[in-house]
């Protein structure tokens, strides 16, 4: 059998949607909570912003040019285009990205990745980046997948290898139980094995015992089967009727797909994420096998989103491999993010905006996000509390506002919990004005913090002055 007929795209159980390997972030990022309130980027359909929509609040100018790329993206009109959302903190980059992922759908991937993060023992850098560029690429295969409640398992017939009367070339279980789905897959085989099962055959298992119950030839005049197109799939259910199913269409991301396939990896490392390296000839057989597919109109590819928080934490390697990476068919739309002005480039002493070569900024088109005014802080203040469900006098909403115009944004949303908590403890309904206050002199802001480090910096380790200042860029 020629290696490349082996690729699979499907996990047994695991829903093909095309998110699987962005979701722990996604979740990640819900729980913590900063952008639970974006539900998408408050566009009408005419992709005019309204001023507060969806949890978003002002930044019109860049939600609207988020709205024309999203747009674009959904159209499949751009792959390996790059974009750079670039503005001072807090002024809601990435919450327009997390916005653009809302509105994006379940089938287009949506990969977030934060500079640092590719700096890992684990992998080199560029292969962190291949991959987060493969999380970001869907493939979209027409199959016959669709899920019948009840149904406990399929075997799919591949006639490319197996004539009739030989012995079934693939298995594809199926099962709404997700855990037992591998060990149900196993003991199939097993069992298949030993009965000697055969092309037509349709094959029932115990769930609760793992055993077949039943294998019987109800489907065995050859004509029959020849009728059938390749891969066609007889599927048992409950009832015990033969059906054919009707045609479905999953997305999988090439990540995925490479991981299922690798085999030092297998799938089961979609779970854990501890996926390693992953083998440039495994890579090469899954591109020639997609592009096969993409030929005879199997498949479809759909360019995702790779978004890049901190971008500015990327150094020169990482550089050159996006301007080079961006140029393959198969690139994702990938959307950079930087609060950096006029900075080096990692590890250089050539200064450039936002820390990003020239010749990689050339090719981006740049989207600026400008600061909130009085009343836009005050309304995403008011969206973050009743997110939290904290209910906060107009007083105290008033102090928070001036709170977050003098400090920062962000310092403001965290003090919400803070004063919820110094509420309740008071056995008030209400966050009220005593509340802010009391957690403003708990908590410093940036600014308290370094007047604070100035007025003591002499009892502090390394504090020599600025000779010594750390090197952020
Ligand atoms: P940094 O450069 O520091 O990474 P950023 O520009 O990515 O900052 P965000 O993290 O998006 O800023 O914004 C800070 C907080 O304010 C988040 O909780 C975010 O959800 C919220 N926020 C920012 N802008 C908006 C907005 N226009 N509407 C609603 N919430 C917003």
């Amino acid at each position: 059998m020629a290696a490349t007929a082996t690729i699979q795209t499907t996990v047994p159980g695991l829903s093909s949607t095309g998110h699987v390997g962005t979701a722990p972030e996604l979740t990640r990022m819900e729980r913590i909570g900063a952008h639970s309130h974006i539900r998408g980027l408050g566009l009408d359909d005419a992709l005019e912003p309204r001023k507060t929509s969806q949890g978003m609040v002002g930044q019109l100018q860049a939600r609207k040019a988020a709205g024309v790329i999203l747009e674009m993206i959904k159209e499949g009109k751009i792959a390996g285009r790059a974009i750079l959302m670039a503005g001072a903190p807090g002024t809601g980059k990435t919450a327009i990205a997390m916005g653009m992922a809302q509105a994006l759908g379940q089938d287009v991937p949506f990969t977030m990745l934060a500079a640092s993060e590719i700096f890992s023992l684990e992998m080199s850098k560029t292969e962190a980046l291949t991959q987060a560029f493969r999380r970001s690429i869907g493939v979209r295969i027409k199959e016959e997948t669709e899920l019948i409640e009840g149904e406990i398992v399929e075997i799919q017939i591949d006639r490319s290898e197996a004539g009739v009367g030989a012995k079934i070339g693939k298995l594809t279980l199926k099962t709404t139980d997700m855990e037992t789905v591998y060990d149900l897959g196993q003991k199939m085989i097993e069992s298949l094995n030993k009965e000697k099962a055969a092309v037509g055959d349709v094959v029932t298992i115990d769930k609760a015992t793992g055993k077949i119950t039943k294998l019987g030839r109800s489907f065995t005049r050859a004509r029959d089967y020849d009728a059938m197109g390749p891969e066609t799939r007889f599927v048992q259910c409950p009832e015990g009727e033969l059906q054919k199913r009707k045609e479905v269409v999953h997305t999988v991301s090439l990540h995925e797909i490479d991981v299922i396939n690798s085999r030092t990896q297998g799938f089961l490392a979609l779970f854990s994420g501890d996926t390693g390296e992953i083998k440039s000839e495994v890579r090469d057989q899954i591109n020639q096998k997609v592009a096969e597919w993409r030929e005879e109109g199997k498949s479809e590819i759909v360019p995702g989103v790779l978004f890049i928080d901190e971008v500015h934490m990327l150094d020169m390697e990482c550089f050159s491999f996006l301007n080079r990476a961006l140029e393959d068919d198969m690139a994702p739309v990938v959307i950079m993010a930087s609060n950096r002005g006029i900075t080096n480039i990692r590890g250089t002493k050539y200064a450039s905006p936002h820390g990003i070569p020239i010749d990689l900024l050339d090719r981006l088109l740049i989207i600026a996000t400008t600061p909130y005014s009085e009343t836009e802080v005050r309304q995403i203040l008011s969206i973050r509390c009743e997110e939290e469900d904290v209910e906060m006098t107009e007083d105290a909403l008033d102090v928070l506002t001036q709170i977050g115009l003098d400090t920062s944004l962000r310092y403001s949303i965290h003090l919400i919990t803070a004063a919820h908590l110094v509420a309740v403890k008071r056995k008030a309904s209400e966050v009220d004005v005593e509340d802010i206050r009391r957690v403003y002199s708990l908590f410093l802001d940036e600014k308290r913090s370094v007047q604070y480090l100035k007025e003591f910096q002499s009892q502090y380790m390394y504090s020599e002055g600025d000779s010594n200042k750390m090197d952020t860029a």
